[in-house]
């Protein structure tokens, strides 16, 4: 199968690997719609390390063609949408509906659940990234990531749900709902950013104040009408600003980038007993100096991972939001790449020319 692999940071390129075979629990896809997500990015630059030779994408969605050994959930023809939140169902996390903290689902190992590899090219391994390297043809992923859809859905408006929508939709929904009437600051109008400020919007949060470098993405935050108001980061004072609108501060701040710059600074923006939720990874490891009054305010800091969200409850409920008109994730997606355009693709993302990308298959 065709498959595009990256054997050193900066490096990409098609090459024809084995077809894979699915073991216990796990279904072959045939890949559909990929979306390209900032982490396939940062994993390109090598800013995220991950094992080498590898196969990335991770947010696959197609169609099931082949079962191995005992799988019970899905069947061959089922359309699936591929989480990246790997999970056991067995742990302690996992017993408690922390999926995204799965004890035996390893980040960026290069492997399977079980820490072994599915894909080769001869003799080779080929490593591949979040259960599922979608950057190919066909992807093994476990039985268990794959989400099915219904028939009518479709997978090039929902792909993002697989990593960057749920991510953002769940840092709002589910990590840290948001409250009706809340005033929100979200750093970063990307992908992931525009989608924390879909999920604040449909829980009605008062004001979603975005923070960007680029004019263009806060053009489009507003466009969409998602932020009601913008702040060009690095030229306006972001605090300042926030302050004046909101009287006392943000009740929520999500940094979406993960620098030092914007984390250090949600931390600022946020009133008293405020939350900021720290989701974006742009740099692997930040350092940040905090204030720790901020903690003596009682202002609280966090993280999530895929927006901590349950994929077999919450893919299908912002499926069913996105369907029935109440979020519209379609806006998301504003360029379709062949897999050959890949380097294209991820040029696109880092100057930031577009929102995100997708490689659509044949
Ligand atoms: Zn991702
Ligand atoms: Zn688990």
């Amino acid at each position: 199968m065709k498959a595009a692999v990256s054997r050193e940071p900066y490096q990409i390129a098609i090459e024809e690997l084995d077809d894979p075979i699915p073991r216990s629990r796990e279904v072959k896809i045939k890949l559909e719609v990929t979306g390209i997500c900032g982490s396939d990015l940062s994993l390109f630059k090598g800013k995220l390390k991950i094992p080498r030779p590898v196969v990335l994408g991770h947010e696959g969605t197609g169609t099931v063609v082949a079962l191995g050994p005992d799988v019970t959930s899905l069947k061959v023809g089922d359309r699936v949408v591929c989480t990246i939140i790997g999970h056991c169902g067995q742990c302690f996390q996992c017993k408690r509906g922390d999926y995204a903290l799965c004890e035996n689902a390893p980040m960026f190992s290069g492997g399977m659940l079980d820490g072994t590899t599915r894909l080769t090219k001869g003799g080779e391994k080929i490593h591949q990234i979040s259960y599922q390297g979608s950057f190919a043809e066909y992807s093994i992923v476990p039985e268990i990531c794959a989400i099915k859809v219904g028939e009518k859905t479709r997978l090039a408006d929902v792909v993002g749900l697989a990593c960057g929508a749920s991510t953002g939709l769940g840092a709002a929904m589910v990590r840290v709902p948001v409250e009706a009437g809340s005033n929100v600051v979200v750093y970063g109008a990307g992908g992931v950013g525009l989608s924390v400020m879909i999920g604040a919007k449909a829980n009605g949060a008062a004001r979603i104040i975005a923070v960007d470098i680029n004019p263009a993405k806060l053009e489009t935050a507003k466009s969409l009408g998602l932020a009601t108001h913008t702040v060009l980061a690095g030229t306006d004072d972001t605090r300042a600003f926030v302050m004046a609108e909101t009287g006392r501060g943000a009740d929520y701040a999500f940094d979406a980038v993960g620098l030092s710059s914007t984390t250090e600074e949600a931390m600022t923006v946020l009133r008293a007993g405020g939350e900021a939720v720290v989701i974006g990874h742009a740099d692997g490891k930040i350092e940040a100096t905090i204030d720790t009054v901020h903690f003596l305010r009682q202002k609280k800091l966090t993280g999530t991972f895929g927006g901590s969200i349950d994929p077999h409850v919450h893919i299908p409920h912002f499926i069913e939001m996105h369907e029935s008109g109440k979020i519209d994730l379609s806006c998301l997606m504003d360029r379709q790449y062949r897999l050959e355009d890949l380097p294209q693709a991820f040029e696109d993302l880092s100057a930031g020319r577009i929102t995100r990308g997708c490689v659509v298959f044949d």
